[in-house]
């Protein structure tokens, strides 16, 4: 999602950057284009409109036309106007209650269930105990789904007893969440075609009866204009004080989207960008400005990274590497903490668009090529013996070959991991070398 505005904006903005010196024209003629892009890729009219006259209003300035970089002073406005387009600061739920409650709200398949169970995932990673109460009574499926994602998540679940209206649901679940045995109670409540007056009345009795201080509407991104509808029609039925949009995985433009903040006033807390627990990440107005003008959202990449990696671990891994004690063990765990941050061509999505310049077939294949190769070599390390794992010099042909039989691979491809593994060992001494040089450098600086 996003990609073709990506595009268009960047090419845009390459070609102002090309001139030394920017005339009003030449910033008018730049922003049509922004327009242009803006529409094509089904933001809001009016949105698109009124953003274009605020980056206009600000460039016109000496201090824009008349510096040194007249091209990146426009994109650092357009980019300053993108980040309060989608909401300026970054909001996160109001988790300070004991506990803490969250409604979840949206249309039929906007994804609340699935963004119940995600939520529910990531607060109990963060220690939480999270309570998730399947209040979608009408669709038969529905409680056992929620009900399966509990039991990945690992967490506990209620579900209505038969004959069970919906808000005496709510008031029994509400009940045993102030028990003081959980911190997050999450209602998925249940959704329709469309926003009705029967779905609007049911909302409205469920929250008298729990009281959620996070009223937060799933909204499909792949829906477009009508998302923005969708918004306002909630936040005026039943009040809203998050969004959710979901579904950013897909092709759709999902410009209108990213309307609804400037339409609706309410905060995009998180997005969701496919269809496992582990798919859902914080909103950061900035980083989507700078992942749309193609500069790459390194930092969100960082944080994942974070969440899955056990720091204290990898400065010991770090500390290993430069000292050349690395061992298969070692890169073995290495191999599945990659796994764990997903798929890789997830990761390929994060870099700028212009650091390789590669298509969408192209980073799909690289993907695969990488991802197969790490499950190569999982297998031929798992198929060692720990000794062999620690000691990989002492790892002859005969041992080869018996590793290759035990995992079912070529004599080949364990020479490959091998001849690999010594190439890391070799950078790693360059690196430190490198490092000492440097430090030696600083001295007489
Ligand atoms: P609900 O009716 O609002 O509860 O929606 P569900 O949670 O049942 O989701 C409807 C469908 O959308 C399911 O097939 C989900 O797997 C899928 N889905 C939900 N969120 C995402 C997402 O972020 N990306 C993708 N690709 N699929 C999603
Ligand atoms: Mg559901």
């Amino acid at each position: 999602m996003f990609e073709n505005l990506s595009t268009a904006l960047q090419k845009t903005f390459k070609n102002l950057r090309g001139y030394g010196k920017l005339s009003e024209k030449n910033v008018k003629d730049a922003l049509r284009e922004v327009r242009l892009a803006l529409l094509e890729a089904d933001v809001n009219f009016k949105v698109a409109r009124d953003f274009v006259k605020r980056v206009q209003e600000s460039c016109m300035g000496e201090d824009v036309l008349n510096s040194v970089t007249p091209g990146q002073q426009v994109v650092k406005r357009v980019n300053d106007e993108l980040v309060e387009l989608f909401g300026g600061a970054h909001k996160e739920f109001d988790l300070a209650g004991k506990p803490a409650s969250v409604m979840l709200m949206g249309l039929h398949g906007s994804g609340k269930t699935t963004t119940a169970g995600k939520l529910a995932n990531r607060w109990k990673r963060s220690g939480r105990r999270v309570l998730l109460v399947a209040c979608d009574i009408r669709r038969p499926a529905a409680v056992e789904q929620l009900s399966i994602l509990a039991g990945q998540v690992g967490c506990d679940i209620v579900k209505p007893e038969p004959g069970e209206t919906v808000p005496a649901l709510g008031k029994r679940a509400a009940q045993l969440s102030c028990e003081g045995k959980y911190d997050v109670v999450i209602y998925d409540t249940g959704g329709r075609f469309q926003v009705d007056d029967e779905l609007v009345h049911e909302l409205k009795e469920f929250s008298a009866e729990t009281e959620p201080k996070n009223t937060v509407l799933v909204l499909d991104a792949a829906i477009g204009q009508e998302s923005v509808n969708v918004a306002e029609a909630f936040r005026d039925a039943v009040g809203l004080t998050g969004l959710i949009l979901t579904k950013l995985d897909g092709d759709a433009r999902g410009g209108a989207a990213l309307s609804v903040h400037a339409v609706t006033g309410c905060p995009i807390l998180m997005t969701g960008s496919g269809e496992k627990m582990e798919d859902l990440d914080p909103f950061y107005p900035d980083r989507m400005a700078s992942r749309i003008l193609g500069m790459g959202d390194v930092i969100s990449f960082v944080e994942k990274a974070q969440g899955v990696v056990d720091q204290d671990e990898a400065m010991k891994m770090q500390e290993k590497l430069m000292n050349n004690q690395l061992d298969l063990q070692d890169f073995l765990g290495q191999i599945q903490q990659m796994k764990k941050l997903g798929p890789i061509s997830n990761l390929f999505d994060m870099m700028p668009g212009n650091a390789m310049k590669l298509d969408g077939k192209q980073k799909e294949a690289m993907a695969t090529a990488s991802e197969l190769e790490m499950k190569k070599f999982e297998s031929i390390i798992q198929s060692m013996t720990p000794h062999e794992r620690r000691h990989p010099k002492e790892i002859d042909r005969s041992r080869r070959l018996r590793i290759a039989a035990g995992c079912g691979r070529k004599l080949a491809d364990v020479n490959q991991l091998l001849k690999r593994f010594e190439q890391m060992g070799k950078m790693s001494k360059q690196v430190k070398k490198m490092g000492k040089r440097l430090r030696h450098l600083k001295k007489f600086t």
